[in-house]
């Protein structure tokens, strides 16, 4: 929604295809007080007051329109096509379609969500301030988030599967140094307990080895078992980092060019709303220098010129700031 919002000023005529109500990871977020300007806000009405900024600057949304995929033709322009068979024809596409983080897939853990169950510390660690939580998973998001919560919860519980984590040694070390913390060896999560008014209230535990099965008492569970980058919509080859994130330059073009990326789905250290929006902003700008330079020598001549000189500063880097 930035990234229509600075297209919408640019006067280029924008369209936001959307599968579901625009909002993302916003709409499955309860409360958020790490934006700047918003001390706390719910999710949803941060979404609609993006969309409706958005939308100020002439964004058109096609809502309820899943993208199936993004091909970059041989004139240089892209086909978006929809799951409605619509195609958008345009010299330049951002994809902002975030990841989707990989859910444990046990009764309750959807009833819970956002009422205690959650996938980002760094968001939620606030709200479990002097309270008991669980988190499940072995690698180095785990870890890292498990030894973040200790800022504000009394006990942080470690749940992993196995008797050894895959996370690195460092953190590890993180972990074991840290007396919140205590690690639950050879376990997974069986269910997610508590009242739907109040929230969640415990975790249902079964020790793989020893067979027990017992209740933690617990007020929160981060689960950090992977997240999945939505690419599935992008055609063609691209460049991407080990995890599947789309590396992009500092333009935030793929290398893909005239095909920019933005929030969640590109390679970088952070996901939050803010750097969502920021990659936006810059993807927005340089799209609109790409489209003009695009537009300007379409006019003088052969599409093939077209593409060699965009895609020349795309390797070189130059012309996007
Ligand atoms: C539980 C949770 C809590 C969070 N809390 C905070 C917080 O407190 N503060 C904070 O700063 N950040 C928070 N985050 C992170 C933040 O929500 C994300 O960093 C941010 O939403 C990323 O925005 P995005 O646009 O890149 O991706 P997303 O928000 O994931 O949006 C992607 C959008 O693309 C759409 N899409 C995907 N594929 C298609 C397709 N094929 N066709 C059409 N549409 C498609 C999806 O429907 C979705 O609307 C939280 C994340 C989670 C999961």
């Amino acid at each position: 929604m930035t990234a229509a919002l600075y297209t919408g000023r640019a006067m280029l005529r924008t369209a936001v295809l959307e599968r579901g109500f625009p909002g993302g990871e916003l709409l499955n977020t309860e409360y958020l007080d790490d934006v700047i300007g918003f001390p706390k806000i719910l999710g949803y009405e941060l979404a609609e007051k993006f969309a409706a900024h958005a939308k100020q600057f002439g964004a058109e949304f096609f809502e309820t329109t899943g993208v199936t995929s993004v091909t970059k033709m041989d004139d240089g322009y892209f086909h978006t096509e929809t799951d409605k068979a619509e195609i958008f024809r345009s010299p330049a596409v951002i994809v902002t379609a975030g990841g989707t983080p990989i859910k444990l897939g046990v009764p309750g853990e959807l009833e819970y969500a956002g009422k205690g169950v959650s996938y980002c510390a760094i968001c939620d660690a606030a709200f479990f301030k002097q309270q008991i939580v669980a988190v499940v998973g072995g690698g180095d998001a785990a870890c890292e988030e498990a030894d973040f919560l200790t800022r504000y919860a009394t006990k942080v519980y470690l749940i992993h599967r196995r008797h050894e984590f895959r996370a690195s040694t460092i953190l590890q070390k993180h972990i074991f140094d840290n007396p919140k913390i205590e690690v639950i060896w050879d376990t997974i999560v069986e269910r997610v307990d508590g009242d739907p008014q109040e929230g969640m209230k415990g975790l249902r535990l079964h020790n793989l080895v020893t067979n027990e099965r017992k209740f933690l008492a617990a007020n929160g569970l981060f689960i950090f078992i992977g997240f999945r980058p939505n690419t599935g919509v992008i055609a063609g080859h691209f460049d991407h980092d080990v995890m599947g994130y789309v590396l992009t330059d500092a333009a935030m073009m793929s290398s893909i060019p005239g095909l920019f990326i933005a929030g969640d789905l590109r390679a970088q250290l952070t996901r939050q709303v803010t750097t969502a929006s920021g990659d936006a902003t810059t993807a927005a700008i340089a799209a609109d220098k790409y489209i003009s330079r695009f537009k300007e020598m379409e006019r003088e001549g052969s599409n093939e010129a077209v593409r060699e000189a965009l895609e020349a500063s795309h390797i070189s880097g130059g012309g996007y700031t």
